[in-house]
């Protein structure tokens, strides 16, 4: 990538997203399917500096000025609400997949509630680009649930339409942070989203799974081993589950669930 290039996806950024997501110079590796540059990097985090000066970095949560790159202030961070099920294979992420679907493992690394700090940061993650959030949240779970034995990741796609819309996959920098801290692939290019749903936030559980059960297809049946499926929320299993199902029923694979967080 020449240096003509970089700067039209700089002057690109400037004029078509709002500044928040200049803080985040990773965003544009999402945006436009390219590897982090050095030099961009450069451009991006001076230009970010000057911005810091006028717009100074806030926490999430509470609003409070941060002088750190995390999205939250320290008292902030010490009331995340962390789910500590790495020693309980018996967890609620488990017992809501069992019945759903045959999973050999469930994990989600923070409790979600209404109007909590894990939902603020999703909706930060999911709709204003904030793509650390789920770098930060990957080397969290990294560092209690050991992923190293699994033959890969594979992250709950969303619909190109949707992925056109929104410029990126929020659950991909969660994914990719784990597979690269397990030392295992990211497996993007399997599970594919062929229905684009309506939100599935008013719905029950049996709405849910009949809404979504066409909802996903396989770009083969090769695959093979032990895989991890990555989303960022567990609410009803009604996607997590039909991914898995559709996975295991196809392909000679066993598949453990990981989420970001787990409504209770
Ligand atoms: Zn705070």
């Amino acid at each position: 990538m020449n240096i003509f290039a970089l700067a039209v996806i700089a002057v690109k950024c400037m004029c078509g997203f709002k500044i928040k997501r200049l803080g985040d110079p990773y965003f544009i590796h999402y945006l436009y399917r390219c590897e982090p540059n050095a030099k961009l990097m450069e451009i991006l985090s001076i230009g970010n500096s000057v911005l810091n000066l006028f717009f100074p970095r806030r926490c999430l949560n509470c609003d409070s000025v941060i002088s750190s790159d995390n999205p939250l202030c320290v008292s902030c961070a010490a009331e995340l609400p962390y789910t500590h099920w790495n020693a309980d294979k018996k967890n609620q992420a488990y017992r809501k997949l069992k019945p759903l679907c045959t999973v050999s493992f469930a994990h989600s690394l923070l409790f979600f509630k209404h109007d909590n700090v894990t939902q603020k940061l999703l909706h930060f993650l999911k709709y204003h680009g904030h793509l650390s959030i789920g770098r930060l949240l990957a080397d969290k779970t990294s560092e209690t649930v050991n992923l190293s034995n699994f033959d890969g990741i594979i992250p709950v796609p969303v619909h190109p339409k949707k992925l056109k819309k929104r410029g990126y996959n929020q659950v991909i920098p969660y994914a990719e942070t784990l597979a690269k801290n397990a030392g295992i692939p990211l497996i993007n290019d399997f599970l594919i989203r062929v229905e684009n749903n309506p939100s599935q936030v008013h719905k029950n559980r049996e709405k849910r799974l009949n809404s979504i059960k066409n909802a996903f297809g396989l770009k083969h049946e090769k695959l093979k081993g032990n895989f991890i499926l990555v989303d960022d929320v567990l609410t009803s299993g009604a996607t997590l589950s039909t991914c898995a199902n559709l996975i295991v029923s196809s392909t000679d694979s066993k598949i453990a669930v990981m989420t970001i967080a787990c409504t209770v």
